[in-house]
């Protein structure tokens, strides 16, 4: 089977209703439900944009098993033209959503690849389970499923291993085994795009403590499998936001959720790390998910970085702002962010690297400082947004103040400079103050926060993983100065 079309990808939402809670309320067919239309209409644009004449070419390869149409994103990369592919189809999905959806296809789609080039990891615990991995992989390729994924255990107790929380499967665990798969329990966040999604993948951060090996779990199972439900956070779009209002909230909305396992039964061929920590802390380090998956959200982040920072000039460019110093350095601050990013992944693509599997992937340590430094520059290009857009951000009408009776005054009184008119001004703050206040915007920056884990202790292994020899070798050749005189 080939790429999917959007409606494809919809009618396969339809057959597959699932146990979704928003807002009080029991979604089972989510393409019906208005908080959900618009995130799913826009992933069935991405879909589209698959099989679209113009763009194809770079977001599709030839299968090596059926030979039809798959996702480029699943492409091992042999040479450096695969690796521009890769990066040019990556950066068809994100500007297709401005950097916004995080979570689209693409991000999955090489997760798995990273896990069937490196089964040998998933086979340490038995040959069966790198075979399930493998099969696993051709099977959402070659249907081109839809994927979401859980890695951390809820917030509960965090000074506790999952094994020690204060009531038994708190955590999603193990438990029972029998001739037909595993049974597990327990809950997983945060599950971007969960509601909308075909299936989920569960694997974890790495720091699983020995005692957690019941924790220690790898599987998938369809999101509608009996006993899976999934508690959604408020939705900032319930299908009627304006989008002359917001018109990221109303266009880009991503669900996220919470995910309960109640006894939830994983057949063994969907198993694939089965009750080993060591197993499942070495997936991360032992295959190529941290340059797959650090390669495709850098693309997507500098397009996102570069879609902020272009806002924050247009709000200067607006009221002229832009002509004094301190707002000139703020900017060219944004803009060393974007040369920064660029500039980490143009030499990861560059200083490409062999995998254990044969093909090649972008040099993981300068991908990593993209990561790191990407969650804390984004950020800041929206302190610099807010610092710059100041108390303009909060005087803007509606939409509604516009068409009636008050418009011609909003014409008169909130024109920028060089003649651009009220309604262009009003347009342009507004779409500021959805990425820089409105809580779409606050969530988009905690997900560059967060979705790649705790910055925290990211940073730290940029440290910790160092390779230090020339700053060392540099340090000793200044105290061979001393030692000579
Ligand atoms: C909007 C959004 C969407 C996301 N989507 C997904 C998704 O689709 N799939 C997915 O798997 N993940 C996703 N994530 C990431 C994930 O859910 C977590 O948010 C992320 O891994 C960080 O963990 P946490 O939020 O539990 O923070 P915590 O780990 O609880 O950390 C909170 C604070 O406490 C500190 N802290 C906690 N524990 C320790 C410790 N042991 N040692 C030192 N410091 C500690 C941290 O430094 C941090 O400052 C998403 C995150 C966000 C914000």
């Amino acid at each position: 089977m080939p790429i999917r079309t959007g409606a494809e990808y919809i009618e396969g939402l339809k057959a597959r209703p699932r146990d979704v809670w928003v807002g009080g309320e029991k979604v089972g067919d989510v393409t019906a439900h208005p908080a959900f239309r618009r995130p799913v209409a826009r992933l069935a644009g991405l879909f589209d944009l698959q099989s679209d004449k113009g763009s194809r070419d770079i977001l599709t390869y030839p299968s090596p098993s059926s030979g039809a149409s798959v996702a480029t994103a699943f492409m091992p990369a042999h040479d450096s033209v695969d690796l521009e592919k890769k990066h040019a189809a990556y950066r068809a999905f994100a500007e297709a959503t401005l950097g916004m959806m995080g979570r689209s296809q693409d991000f999955m789609n090489c997760t798995l690849l990273a896990f069937a080039e490196g089964a040998e990891v998933f086979a340490r615990g038995g040959e069966r389970f790198g075979e399930n991995m493998v099969r696993y992989y051709e099977f959402v390729r070659e249907n081109d499923l839809f994927l979401t994924h859980a890695l951390m255990s809820p917030q509960n107790d965090r000074s506790k291993a999952s094994s020690a929380q204060a009531e038994e499967d708190l955590h999603l665990g193990l438990v029972l085994e029998s001739d037909e798969g595993i049974v597990v329990s327990g809950a997983r966040m945060i599950a971007t795009m969960g509601p909308v999604a075909d299936e989920v993948l569960i694997y974890n951060i790495p720091g699983l403590p020995p005692e957690d090996r019941r924790h220690a779990l790898v599987f998938a199972v369809p999101i509608d499998a009996p006993g899976l439900r999934q508690i959604c956070r408020e939705p900032y779009d319930r299908g009627d936001t304006n989008a002359a209002d917001h018109p990221l909230a109303a266009n880009f909305e991503e669900p996220d959720s919470l995910m309960i396992f109640d006894e939830v039964l994983v057949p063994w061929d969907r198993v694939f790390v089965y009750n080993d920590a060591k197993i499942a802390n070495a997936i991360f380090p032992d295959t190529s998910l941290r340059s797959y998956t650090a390669h495709q959200t850098s693309v997507r982040g500098l397009v996102k970085l570069e879609f902020a920072v272009g806002v924050a000039m247009a709000v200067a460019r607006a009221v002229r702002t832009d002509r004094f110093l301190h707002v000139q350095q703020m900017l060219g601050e944004c803009v060393e962010a974007i040369e920064i990013v660029r500039a980490c992944i143009t030499r990861s693509e560059v200083h490409h690297e062999p995998t254990l599997a044969g093909s090649i992937r972008a040099e993981i340590a300068p991908l990593f400082m993209a990561r790191t430094y990407l969650a804390r520059t984004y950020p800041r290009v929206i302190e610099i947004l807010q610092t710059i857009g100041a108390g303009g951000l909060l005087s803007m009408p509606s939409a509604a103040d516009l068409e009636g009776p008050v418009g011609p005054e909003i014409e008169r009184y909130y024109q920028g400079a060089e003649g651009m008119p009220g309604a262009a001004r009003v347009a342009l703050y507004k779409l500021a103050w959805d990425l820089c206040g409105e809580a779409f915007g606050m969530r988009q920056l905690q997900y560059e926060r967060y979705y790649a884990a705790d910055p925290v202790r990211n940073m730290a292994a940029n440290y910790l993983n160092y390779d230090r020899s020339a700053c060392d070798a540099l340090v000793e050749k200044a105290l061979a100065l001393g030692r000579q005189a």
